[in-house]
């Protein structure tokens, strides 16, 4: 029997338009192979949507989000837009996006494909098999805690503040995310907080450590953050799935990603309690080659296996997408961003072209 899925499109701006493209090529293609049917609803957010409609996510496009089966972002900005209010800003469509949807989970994989080991500054035998899956909450911790702000103190100073706090349920929320992502993958947690002095730490600590018990086929680990910085570096294949707080999280995902040397190759899921989630590459809408066929099309088309993998729950799908892309990169097809001595250069399209033939 066929699966019928309702997918809201956002091309954004840059090479959106161009990226977009070839991984909804891409989808069909997978679809009509395992019968799963896709209805595209394309939408219109940042600068394309502030030409349009003068707001960077206009009513009518978190309205189809919100009725869709997942989202399928590219990227948006551009120098066009950067002189604009912050409230008329493209990003402040992204922002409006995710809290829209409350999207309090951010997946970000690191994985380094054989192909493309020579891209990481590491050493061959240090990132060679690294798959790792940075599990980081996104809407609470010191980010948006409060108080925050400038203030002045009786000495006449001024005292910058920040508020790192956790509640329980926003601990088990991400947990559950994180728990449940393990189960997807080798079924290794490390949950990674500054529980020797952080008292936020330490109910972060006890709530995972809690958690434990309804996911028997996890085997949870924790790492002070410091130490799990110096780990990522020194021994990454050692993590499966990491989950932590935001501010960690930001930079853990970071140095993770970075271990993998290539930005166009990076997807990203954002997930919500229930609802859609936000598939997205990690990069930006990079309009320094946009509409010249430049573009690596391989992080949104594997931000569409996510999509099938965390959204859909078609696993098969995502591993065949996941498959094609080793493929092309096997057959040394390479865009100018991860152009290696005697590959073949191609641009976006031609790129998307040797996908579908991969998948055939
Ligand atoms: P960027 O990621 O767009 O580009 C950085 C560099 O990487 C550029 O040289 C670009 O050409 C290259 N690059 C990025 N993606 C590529 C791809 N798929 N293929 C080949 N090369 C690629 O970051 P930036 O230049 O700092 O930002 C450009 C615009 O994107 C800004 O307006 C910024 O606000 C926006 N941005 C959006 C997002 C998002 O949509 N989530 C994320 C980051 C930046």
């Amino acid at each position: 029997m066929t699966s019928s899925f309702h997918i809201t499109l956002l091309p954004g701006d840059g090479i959106g338009p161009e990226i977009m493209a070839m991984a909804v090529d891409v989808l069909n293609t997978v679809g009509s192979q395992m019968d799963l049917a896709f209805e595209f609803e394309t939408a219109l957010i940042g600068g394309a949507a502030i030409d349009e409609t003068g707001e960077p996510l206009p009513e009518a496009t978190l309205k189809t989000c919100k009725a869709s089966d997942a989202v399928l972002l590219a990227a948006i900005g551009g120098y066009k837009w950067d002189g604009l209010p912050r409230h008329q800003r493209p990003e402040t469509g992204l922002l409006g996006l995710r809290a829209g949807l409350e999207l309090f989970a951010n997946l970000r994989p690191a994985t380094i494909l054989p192909q493309l080991i020579d891209a990481s500054s590491l050493k061959r035998e240090v990132v060679e098999g690294v798959d790792i899956m940075v599990v980081r909450e996104l809407t609470g911790g010191i980010y948006f805690g409060a108080p925050k702000g400038i203030f002045a103190t009786e000495t006449g100073q001024q005292r910058g503040v920040n508020t790192m706090a956790y509640t329980d349920s926003e601990i088990d929320r991400i947990g559950k995310v994180a728990f449940e992502t393990a189960q997807k993958r080798k079924g290794q947690l490390c949950s990674v907080d500054k529980a020797n002095v952080l008292e936020v730490s330490q109910l972060w600590r006890d709530r995972i450590t809690a958690l434990a018990a309804d996911y028997p086929d996890v085997a949870l680990s924790h790492l002070y953050v410091d130490n799990a910085a110096m780990q990522l570096i020194r021994w990454p294949k050692q993590f499966d799935t990491i989950v932590t707080g935001n501010l960690f999280g930001d930079i853990l995902s970071d140095a993770a990603a970075m271990l993998t040397g290539s930005i166009g190759m990076l997807p990203s899921a954002s997930l919500g309690a229930s609802g859609p989630g936000v598939y997205e590459p990690v990069h930006g809408s990079a309009p320094d080659i946009a509409g010249q066929d430049k573009a690596n099309p391989l992080a949104q088309v594997l931000s569409a296996a996510m999509m099938l993998r965390y959204g859909l729950e078609q696993p098969a799908a995502a591993d065949r997408i996941e498959q094609a892309v080793t493929t092309v990169l096997d057959q040394g097809y390479r865009t100018s961003d991860i152009m290696a001595e005697n590959m073949t250069q191609v641009g976006c399209k031609a790129m998307g072209e040797a996908l579908l033939r991969a998948l055939a």
